[in-house]
Formats: C-alpha cells, structure tokens, sequence
C-alpha cells in the first residue's frame, strides 16, 4: 500500500510518500529531518490520535475530556461510542478518570474542565 503523509511535528509540513504493508516500510521519501521520518513510520504502520469530546453530567452540562494518551486510530469511534453513554456526576476537577481503560487500550479518559 502506498500513503501520502502530511508530517505534522513542525509548522513545514513536509509531504511524505510511503509504501510498505501493514508492518513494513519499504521506502519513504519527503521527510526533511530524522523526527519527520519518525512520524511518518509510526503513522504509516500504527496511526495515533489524543481523542478530544465532552460527556453529560448529571446536572446536564457538558464536561470536556481527552484521553490521557494518544489511541490508536482506528480505535477512536468506537471510544466516541462509549462516551456517547456516559453520564458523570458531579462534581468533578481536572484530571479525574471518566473512564478506566477505554476498550481495554490501557488509556484512560480524563475530565479536562470542572
Ligand atoms: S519532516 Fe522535519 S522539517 Fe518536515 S515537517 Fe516534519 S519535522 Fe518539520
């Protein structure tokens, strides 16, 4: 498979072109430092994202979160999902776990705001 990388470590932006599999890269051209290339390895064979949203509370506002970690890519809907269906009570403070081990990714997710 081949992919267009749009590196996002520093405002350039270098465009890279990637080809391998799912677990090998056979080249990749465009990086302009050693941290791009790095980048463009990880996003090419394991994708991550810091899912950023907000749950209900009890008192019906909304309580903004993230997770403490960045998820693997593929994973974020599904964690979307799972905070569509819950609902914290209040109160809470930055830094409290919303939810413990998301999908079993090891990452948890973490109220941002109070
Ligand atoms: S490859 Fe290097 S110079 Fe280019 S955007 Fe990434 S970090 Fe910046």
């Amino acid at each position: 498979m081949e992919k267009e990388i749009i590196c996002t470590v520093c405002p350039t932006g270098c465009v890279m072109h990637v080809v391998g599999t799912e677990t090998l890269i056979e080249s990749i051209e465009g990086y302009t430092c050693p941290r791009g290339k790095k980048y463009g390895e990880y996003e090419f064979l394991a994708p991550v994202r810091i899912l950023t949203s907000t749950v209900k509370s009890n008192e019906g506002r909304l309580i903004p979160c993230r997770s403490k970690n960045p998820l693997p890519k593929g994973k974020v809907l599904d964690c979307m999902e799972v905070l569509r269906g819950v609902t914290v009570t209040l109160p809470i403070k930055r830094g409290d776990v919303i939810v413990a081990d998301i999908l079993g990714t090891g990452i948890d997710i973490v109220a941002t705001g109070e």
